[in-house]
């Protein structure tokens, strides 16, 4: 097929890969190669790039440009997709025989704006980070203004962004700007500097640090840490980009962040703070990110506004029990300046803004963060955790930029305060999980075997969402391609999965459960180590910890624990758990396998209380320890919050261990009585743990209806109930919850919650509405809803980062189900080839009531497919289309299919660029149906002329009550004379 057939036929695709996102970068980045390359004029560009121009229409616009040029083009343009998205946005996409090269013509540099063009692609790149001083070089030139580098700087852009606007303002001042900007760059460079660094006056001691801390940084994050006991795999070859968020809405910015984005302006709440805070669940790859962070700046890739970089490790400084100043923490703890010390420190006080320090794992610290004791000399000695918190706060190394890793749960009200702004990082999208298992099988074939595996079991693929459990299912893929029926389900089968792949490898027997009861005494001795020390916040274990709890050398080769990174000496060997999430599995183990559990620990492990107010460290497993450690614990006393978590994650395991399916398993290990009574125990502890949320329903208004929002702790019951895999269980739970509406938004709930959601909901008595706007379900999550959306009357998934392809799964199963009554998709990522069945949907059911889509992409094209269903359709009550693009002819299509509708109650058609031919369309609804109320076309482009035919039409109905006329293109004197006119008319 010849590259100008590809270009169309794969117009779709293509414009999904560059735009789905929500980010302009992908699409600027290709504009830069061809205009680079000569392939689109100046003008072209323009056409393209204008304000507030739609992304997708500046995409397609570019698209018919490129087909319309020829096929040389349309090769040149798929050879520089290729090159400009990432492997798992250009998957699915071909691009036989565009191998053009795009470096070539890189090369030519002429001192011309032509330079501009043919040498963007590296201007950009090179502008990157010291835009600051290119300004300054134009100002003092007296080429720009204060206002031309304001507008260049204008926060929402992106550094690439802030590059590409700095280019355009520069060529549209003329040659002699351009010469400006095209000297200071050469400048920099003769001077052999990184452009992005203000080197020229450092001192050389000071550069001589720098490099010794880099190469250091460099060498400890090259490869990924947990391979470290097993295999070493090089982080460049593994690593894959996850989804990351802002925590906070922003008006300015839509689409994924970038690395460099992550301590950029972009997202800023509050700009007098300097601490950024990266927060996602155990296993979400939090660490790994920080990783590829210090690496990339290693290696001068990212981040280079900054001319250090102090890593720490909370884990690790849990075991500093000196006193030290924050010098001594960054010399001792980071690198050493060989020479110079007080020179290199002075230096860092004085220059703040070009240092960050990163801290991994603010969760694992064993005291919770507080503002009490301030400090704020940086000489001045203290307890490591009040270095750090006064270092997080602020009121030590003011302006130095630090970025902290946290599990969301131990972030409090008083460190979201001292916040710059806060990044989620929510696990690998679909196309990841994807790229990461391709990436981690060198053999293509085995990758398309595992994934295959994955399609047909989608709650395991809902479970790869986390890149922990991506990885086992990959390091296991031996074990389950073997398993076909009972492929694992829940978390428990992944890491029992991991479980019997580890030990299997020193294993004799391969038959039955023979492999476990081979191992049984390593299985206690890792879990009593693992039990002992969680409920102590404890991560890191002496070569003394281990002899205590019987782990032996031939334990430790199994490979489930690996040597702690910077904390090993010859002398003293430390050791960690590959995975906290593997520390917490075998904390698990132990309590279902040792005799010597006390009751209470099950009852205490369920209980849902906040381990903050408890107030005492480790109190609640006191209870079942030998005295001594007892003591000690009551002795140190410190407050934690890093608890929570870890306990829920190991109450989850306990449950999915304790399940029937399991049981047998443990039989040759311990009395069957004993796992039955354990067993019944945790069914009890859920079953109260659902009712004591229960009662916290207040009773409805009268007249409304009866709502539970969830409290923190009810979406990890559901996971605890899903890991028993027994319907009774769930049965059980349900049969006591009486609500009309379940509202779960913001918890943070992604695929794997939506296949508990699903397990446990299904059971309910009588239907319900289901909320789950602002969370990440997801195309995958969609399908793992299906099983209880019988029970659903209402579903809200407003901003759920959902597709085409989960609708079409979701109405098909709707369709079918008796109560389906209401949908909310505001916010997703919609397009017209989902209308299609929505219009099935409203031909087929005809109690359908509520149908709301705003701020889709939805076009008149989508307009007709669902006026095809409307037309028929004699029940729907609400229709929102709010901030799509359906434009008049849309209006038009939807205006006759609704003209006789005696249901519809509310339209709303606000921001969709519909003009007077739209407004007189929909005056005809008004004229003939007897049963609308309120019709809204805020923020359209309404003239005079629309206006008057719906006051027309409203002569003769006398049920509309208001319609909506805001932001239209009306004068001020027209909206006073129509108002008087007609009052139903609200402008
Ligand atoms: P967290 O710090 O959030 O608990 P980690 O960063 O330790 O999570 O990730 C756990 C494991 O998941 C890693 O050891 C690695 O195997 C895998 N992983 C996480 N993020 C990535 C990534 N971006 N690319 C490849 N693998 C990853």
């Amino acid at each position: 097929m010849c590259a100008q057939e590809l270009v169309l036929k794969q117009r779709t695709q293509i414009l999904h890969a560059l735009c789905s996102s929500g980010s302009a970068e992908y699409l600027e980045r290709v504009l830069d190669i061809l205009l680079a390359q000569g392939e689109l004029m100046w003008e072209d560009y323009q056409n393209i790039q204008v304000t507030g121009r739609e992304l997708y229409t500046k995409a397609r616009q570019l698209l018919d440009l490129v087909y319309t040029k020829g096929v040389d083009t349309c090769k040149l343009f798929l050879a520089t997709l290729r090159q400009v998205l990432p492997e798992e946005q250009g998957l699915g996409l071909s691009f036989p025989g565009c191998l053009f090269n795009l470096n070539g013509k890189d090369e030519h540099k002429s001192i011309s704006a032509q330079t501009l063009l043919t040498g963007r692609p590296i201007l950009v790149s090179k502008l990157q980070g010291c835009i600051d001083d290119a300004l300054k070089a134009l100002v003092t030139s007296g080429h720009f203004t204060s206002a031309d580098c304001n507008e260049v700087q204008l926060p929402v852009y992106t550094p690439s962004q802030q590059a590409r606007r700095l280019l355009d303002h520069v060529r549209s001042k003329g040659e002699s700007a351009v010469n400006v900007l095209l000297q200071y760059i050469q400048q920099k460079q003769e001077l052999g500097l990184p452009l992005n660094q203000e080197k020229n006056s450092l001192p050389k001691e000071f550069v001589r640090y720098q490099k010794k801390l880099s190469s250091s940084l460099s060498a400890q994050s090259c490869f990924l840490s947990t391979y470290g006991g097993t295999s070493h795999m090089p982080l460049d070859d593994i690593y894959t980009e996850g989804q990351l968020e802002l925590a906070h809405d922003c008006v300015d910015f839509h689409g994924p962040l970038g690395l460099e984005d992550i301590v950029g302006m972009v997202g800023t709440t509050n700009e007098e703070a300097d601490t950024v805070l990266v927060s996602g669940e155990a296993g979400s790859g939090k660490s790994t990110l920080l990783q590829r962070l210090h690496l990339l700046w290693a290696r001068g890739v990212v981040l280079q506004n900054f001319l250090l970089l102090f890593p720490f490790s909370c884990r690790g400084l849990n075991s500093e029990h000196r006193e030290l100043s924050v010098q001594e923490l960054l010399f001792q703890h980071c690198c050493w300046p060989d020479r110079e010390q007080e020179e290199i420190f002075q230096f860092i006080q004085d220059h703040p803004h070009l240092v960050l320090f990163t801290f991994d794992g603010l969760d694992e610290l064993k005291q919770s963060f507080s503002d009490e004791h301030r400090l704020c000399c940086p000489t001045q000695r203290a307890p490591i955790h009040i270095l750090l918190f006064n270092l997080i706060q602020g009121s030590l190394m003011k302006g130095v930029r630090k970025l902290v890793i946290s599990r969301p749960e131990v972030v409090g009200p008083v460190l979201k305060k001292c916040l710059r702004k806060e990044v989620l990082l929510k696990g690998f999208s679909p196309s990841g999980i994807n790229c990461f298992v391709r990436k981690h099988h060198n053999d293509p074939t085995v990758a398309a075997k595992v994934l295959a595996s994955l399609q047909t079991n989608t709650a395991l693929l809902g479970l790869c969402h986390s890149p922990v459990l991506c990885w086992i299912v990959s390091q296991c893929h031996k074990e389950l391609l073997g398993c076909g029926e009972g492929s694992p389900q829940t978390i428990t089968d992944v890491y029992l999965m991991i479980l019997q792949h580890f030990l299997q490898h020193q294993s004799s027997t391969t038959i039955g459960f023979g492999w476990l009861q081979e191992h049984q005494e390593t299985v206690r001795h890792l879990g009593q180590l693992a039990f002992e020390r969680i409920g102590a916040t404890c991560y890191i274990f002496s070569d003394a910890d281990l002899e205590t709890c019987g782990v032996t050398e031939k334990d430790i080769c199994l490979g489930f624990l690996i040597q702690s990174k910077g904390m090993s000496s010859a002398h003293s060997k430390h050791y960690e758990f590959l995975h906290v999430t593997l520390q917490c599995f075998f904390a698990a183990l132990y309590i279902v396998l040792s005799k010597n559990i006390n009751r209470s620990v099950i009852q205490k492990l369920f209980e849902l209380k906040d381990m903050r107010k408890i107030g005492k460290r480790g109190i609640w497993f006191t209870a079942c320890w030998p005295s001594s450690e007892k003591q000690e614990l009551v002795l140190e006393g410190e407050t934690t919050a890093a608890e929570t978590p870890n306990l829920h994650i190991t109450a989850t395991f306990v449950s999915g261990l304790l399940s029937r399916r399991h049981q047998s398993m443990w039989i040759p290990c311990c009395q069957s009585s004993v796992l039955e009574k354990k067993s019944r125990q945790v069914w009890r502890c859920l079953s109260k743990g659902m009712q004591k949320h229960f009662k916290s329903i207040p009773q409805p208004v009268e007249g409304e209806k009866k709502s539970m929002h969830a409290m923190p702790g009810f979406v990890w019951l559901v996971k605890c109930i899903y890991e028993m895999q027994e319907s009774r269980i769930a049965k059980d739970a349900m049969s006591k919850l009486d609500v009309d509406h379940l509202k779960l938004s913001y918890c943070n709930i992604g695929p794997v919650e939506c296949t508990a959601l699903a397990y446990v909901l299904q059971h309910l008595r009588s239907p319900v509405g289901l909320q789950l706007d602002n969370n990440s379900v997801g195309d995958v999550g969609v399908e793992q809803l299906l099983p209880c959306l019988h029970i659903c009357n209402s579903l809200y998934l407003r901003n759920n980062n959902i597709s085409d392809e989960g609708i079409c799964k979701l109405i098909a199963k709707g369709i079918q189900c008796e109560n389906f009554r209401k949908i909310a998709l505001f916010n997703n990522k919609l397009t017209d080839a989902c209308t299609q069945h929505f219009s099935h949907l409203l031909k087929t059911k005809q109690d359908f009531l509520s149908l709301r889509l705003g701020n889709n992409n939805i076009t008149a094209q989508g307009a007709k497919q669902l006026a095809e269903g409307l037309k028929v359709n004699h029940s729907l009550q609400f229709l929102g289309l709010w901030g799509n693009k359906i434009g008049d002819t849309g209006a038009e299509a939807l205006a006759k299919a609704l003209e006789s509708s005696k249901t519809l109650v509310w339209l709303s058609l606000v921001g969709n660029g519909v003009g007077s031919v739209g407004a007189c369309a929909l005056a005809n609804i008004i004229k003939n149906n007897t049963s609308l109320e309120e019709l809204w076309l805020t923020e359209n482009c309404i003239t005079r002329a629309g206006v008057e035919c719906l006051i027309e039409a409203l002569e003769h109905n006398t049920r509309v009550k208001s319609i909506w006329l805001r932001n239209n293109d009306l004068s001020l004197e027209e909206v006073e004379e129509m108002t008087r006119l007609e009052p139903r008319l609200i402008f």
